[in-house]
């Protein structure tokens, strides 16, 4: 279809020339998306290793599943949601009163750090 609609617009040469940089453009998108994919894998697997040791270590101290899972519907919850996830929401700088985006260290407007705890999953 785009060749054809290219031909049609901007002759044979034109579109011909087109093709072969979508056809460029795709694979190097394609190629880096696999690569960002994997690298997502890798840090996913390296959380679920942590997490894994972690629970492992906490099970020896005594806790339970049913203890864990009790955690997990209060932290899921306390967004207001119960779906599965936590849903960060932004906090107000305390210096200029401007709302820091969740994952954010400093308020983009005037430098002052984030009153938000910091996220001890950030870089894995
Ligand atoms: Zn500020």
């Amino acid at each position: 279809m785009f060749n054809f609609l290219t031909g049609y617009v901007m002759g044979e040469r034109a579109a011909a020339r087109a093709a072969t940089y979508t056809r460029g453009a795709a694979a190097s998108s394609a190629a880096l998306g696999q690569t960002q994919l994997g690298d997502l894998n890798d840090r996913i697997d390296r959380v679920l290793l942590v997490m894994d040791a972690l629970w492992d270590l906490l099970k020896e101290q005594g806790y339970t599943d049913e203890q864990l899972m009790e955690r997990i519907r209060a932290l899921d919850s306390s967004d207001g949601t119960l779906d599965g996830r936590r849903t960060p929401t932004p906090v107000a700088c305390p210096k200029c009163g401007s709302m820091i985006a969740p994952g954010r260290d400093t308020c983009v407007f005037c430098g002052a750090a984030s009153p938000a705890a910091p996220d001890p999953l950030s870089g894995v």
